[in-house]
């Protein structure tokens, strides 16, 4: 690994060429993070051009937010190696509790009636950091520049330029494809003007951790509030994550009150389910949006991630969704260096957009359903709303399939979410 722009050079597994990188990603954040780590040991030359050090307190994407992985992203992050340094901070979640405040419906999901050990694992986003940085510094192959900003991007028909601005000026590199993992306002869509749907919830998300003075190891809770999803994922230690939706006129209350008023608060929103909430850490709101780029493809680009979708936080998806456009980009790309083929070519980024786009707009939709449903207010909807659930519960098929899909699993699987290697240019499957 190389830092701050000291490049070193190295032979490409596709053979001697006039570009810098066969790849470049835009944004080291957890998805463009992980898929630098995936793509080391494949033989494609890449860079990762990030803006802000992992470690700083400003960093976007390694914050105090705590992620619930799924089933299927805990297997990625095995096969990828990275399983190892996350297991001692990650708690599992056995069960699934859904509610409604006030109205009568509920429904369970449990890990036993899916036959898996876990329906996912809360870990803290820092931790998953942690463990992305110190997976690209034991590897060759991936050149991090960082900090360094992308600034601008040419794309021409056979690759693109790229500005880099670094600590005392700016460089020049070209690749045969950029991937855009830059965040839900990813400058390179908006620079290029690609289309994306978007719409503001008009709801912030606030999150902290508190402390049970009953916890229940593994159970996870989901519970609608008139104001949006409340949720408490238990983390190691008795500690619970909490993401707390609300409208964006109570966000700046709601941060503001003592620590005593908050938890007075959220325990009337939440119930006695884990007893008293106590100790919380410090708060921070998140705005909320949908956004759904309608065309993840472009020539020699490809956006993963929050740049090509950013969800509600309702299921805990964003992350999930975005781990599975990394399995199955690293999978196209190495098959391809494997053939010595050109990774930003048009059959290379077709396979991958016909591969991924169902799962994006299903999992954006069926988020998007649940945070409006479930803010509701009028009568009929309530009432349908607590008839769902009570019949969630009642019907086994219904409930297990809505636990497959968050957790992951279903549909054409990547080999890493298979827990198998993918190919290298070398000839032989990745060594990990
Ligand atoms: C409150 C909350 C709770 C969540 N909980 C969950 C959960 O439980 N489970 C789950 O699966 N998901 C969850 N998510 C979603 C998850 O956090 C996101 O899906 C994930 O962070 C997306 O990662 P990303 O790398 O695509 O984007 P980001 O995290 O936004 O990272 C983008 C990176 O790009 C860098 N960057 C931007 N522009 C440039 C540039 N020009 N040059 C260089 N670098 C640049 C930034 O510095 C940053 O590091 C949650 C989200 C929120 C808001």
């Amino acid at each position: 690994m190389s830092q701050k722009g000291e490049l070193a050079p190295r032979p490409s597994a596709l053979g001697p060429r006039p570009f810098d990188f066969d790849l470049v990603i835009a944004g080291g954040g957890l998805i463009g993070g992980s898929l630098a780590c995936a793509l080391s040991g494949t033989g494609l030359r890449v860079a990762l051009v990030e803006a802000v050090a992992a470690e700083a307190p400003e960093q976007p994407s390694y914050d105090e937010r705590v992620i619930a992985l799924s089933w299927g992203s805990r297997r990625i992050l095995g096969a990828m190696g990275l399983w190892g340094a996350v297991a001692a901070d990650a708690a599992p979640i056995h069960q699934v509790h859904i509610s409604d405040r006030g109205h009568f419906g509920f429904s369970r999901l449990d890990r036993a009636e899916l036959g898996v050990e876990a329906l996912g694992y809360v870990v803290p986003a820092r931790t998953l950091g942690v463990a992305i940085r110190a997976s690209q510094a034991g590897h060759s192959g991936v050149d991090v520049l960082c900090p360094a900003r992308l600034v601008g991007q040419q794309v021409r028909a056979d690759g693109v330029d790229l500005e880099v601005g670094l600590e005392g000026g700016t460089r020049t590199l070209s690749t045969r494809l950029l991937v855009a993992a830059d965040g839900g306002e990813s400058p390179i869509r908006k620079g290029l003007g690609i289309r994306a749907r978007e719409r503001p919830y008009n709801h912030d998300a606030i999150i902290t951790t508190v402390t049970a003075d009953r916890p229940r190891p593994g159970v996870a809770f989901e519970r609608f509030t008139e104001t949006g999803p409340l949720a408490l994922l238990p983390m190691t230690q008795g500690r619970y994550s909490v993401v707390w939706t609300c409208r964006e006129d109570e966000t700046a209350e709601i941060l503001a009150l003592s620590d005593a008023d908050f938890l007075a608060r959220l325990q009337g929103r939440f119930g006695h389910r884990l007893g008293w909430l106590i100790r919380p850490a410090h708060r921070r709101a998140y705005p909320l949006k949908l956004l759904l780029t309608r065309e993840t493809v472009q020539p020699r680009l490809v956006l993963i991630g929050n740049a090509a979708h950013t969800l509600h936080p309702v299921a805990g998806q964003g992350f999930n969704l975005g781990l599975r456009d990394v399995a199955a980009l690293a999978e196209v790309l190495a098959d391809s260096a494997a053939q010595g083929g050109d990774p930003g070519s048009d059959p290379v980024l077709s396979a991958y957009r016909n591969w991924r786009g169902r799962d994006q707009r299903e999992v954006a939709l069926l988020t998007d359903g649940l945070a409006r449903l479930f803010v509701n207010p009028w009568l009929p909807v309530r009432l349908a709303r607590g008839a769902g659930l009570v019949g969630l519960d009642l019907v086994g098929p219904a409930r297990r399939a809505l636990a497959r899909r968050l957790m992951g699993v279903g549909g054409r699987m990547p080999r890493l979410a298979r827990g198998l290697p993918l190919k290298s240019a070398y000839g032989s499957p990745q060594g990990r």
